[in-house]
């Protein structure tokens, strides 16, 4: 059996058959002479023969890219990394959702995490064991995903972004009309509604909110238009303008519009700028501008009943409030839960 120096953060292991799950800012699985990783931050101490799954195009997932043996994705999380980064993937195989990849007796299915547009959770059966590996997922329906499905499985290791009671949001529905009405409101008083959000995921269901429910022109970020692209050639329907073309730049001077940029972007627009985020920490910010909660992660009651839904003999529980969310599902479901350390957790004001 392989032996990971360092990878024992926390070990799970079968000796008859030589099975091991472990975690080391990513999940490890070798089984039957194979060894997987997802999502790996410390590329380090990979051997090269490790197959890397990437989950989604968040940059605090994306590093197994870097990495020089096989890699896989679905193809518009490829997409997305390669708009934002501009890096070329080499030894890349994409994998559908819904799609079987067998390696030596151990099955990887790639499903869909309703996180952004590509993001996949991964269910990986080995000899003696089923573990679903969640990445970031979000269980309602938006404008741009469909809502990540539980699964069975012995073993559950699942992010806890929102992992606290705190965390309870609105309806996608009723944050929608409030983004809506928030931005008509600015115009009314001569402003542009700048939007502060993600540049992949959440810049995108913006786009397509103001699309289908009011008629304004919609200008970007030239950032996002990449992202944006990827988002068009994926299937969905959205209209913008990025800020550093004709049309966009004439329409952001001087027309009623709505401007869609990145967290941490504070350039001028050379008019008055109203300012909005929209993100699930909104319900726990201070601050001057609105504040929208929409997230594109589950929050407390949707982790937990999508944990109890999967039936796991044991839960592992990374990043955001994973200890909090460990006490309520040993408590209140009654399953060997446990905390493990945290990855790199997304900074509301990153940019990526
Ligand atoms: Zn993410």
């Amino acid at each position: 059996m392989t032996r990971f120096k360092g990878w024992s953060q926390f070990r799970r292991e079968s000796p008859a058959r030589g099975d091991k799950v472990a975690w080391l800012d990513g999940l490890l699985v070798a089984a039957s002479g194979v060894t997987i990783v997802m999502d790996p931050v410390k590329l380090r101490k990979l051997p090269e023969s490790a197959r890397v799954f990437v989950s989604h195009a968040h940059s605090d997932h994306t590093r197994g890219f870097g990495h020089k043996g096989l890699k896989q994705s679905t193809v518009e999380t490829k997409n997305i990394h390669s708009a934002l980064n501009r890096q070329a993937i080499s030894n890349f195989t994409a994998i559908d959702l819904n799609r079987k990849v067998s390696v030596d007796g151990v099955e990887i299915r790639a499903l869909n995490a309703g996180h952004m547009l590509g993001s996949a959770q991964f269910l990986v059966h080995t000899p003696t064991s089923s573990i679903l590996y969640t990445g970031d997922i979000n269980c309602v329906d938006t404008l741009t995903t469909k809502a990540a499905e539980p699964h069975r499985c012995d073993i559950l290791v699942i992010e806890a972004t929102y992992g606290s009671p705190i965390y309870h949001f609105p309806s996608r529905e009723t944050i929608y009309a409030g983004v809506v009405e928030w931005a008509v409101e600015m115009i009314k008083q001569g402003c542009v509604p700048c939007l502060h959000v993600y540049a992949a995921g959440k810049a995108q269901e913006m786009v397509r909110l103001f699309n289908v429910y009011t008629h304004l022109p919609v200008v970007v970020n030239p950032r996002l238009d990449g992202v944006n692209e990827a988002y068009r050639k994926g299937g969905h329907s959205l209209n913008w303008l990025a800020s550093n073309s004709d049309d966009g730049s004439k329409i952001l001077e001087r027309d009623p519009c709505v401007y869609i940029t990145t967290p941490g972007d504070r350039r001028s627009i050379g008019r008055k700028a109203a300012r909005a985020f929209a993100t699930g920490w909104a319900l726990s910010m201070r601050g001057r501008n609105a504040a929208f909660p929409l997230s594109s992660h589950a929050d407390f009651e949707q982790l937990v009943s999508f944990i109890k839904a999967c039936h796991p003999e044991e839960v592992y529980i990374f990043t955001g409030f994973a200890e909090e969310l460990r006490r309520t599902v040993k408590s209140e479901l009654g399953l060997d839960a446990r905390a493990v350390p945290m990855i790199n957790q997304r900074k509301l004001f990153e940019d990526y």
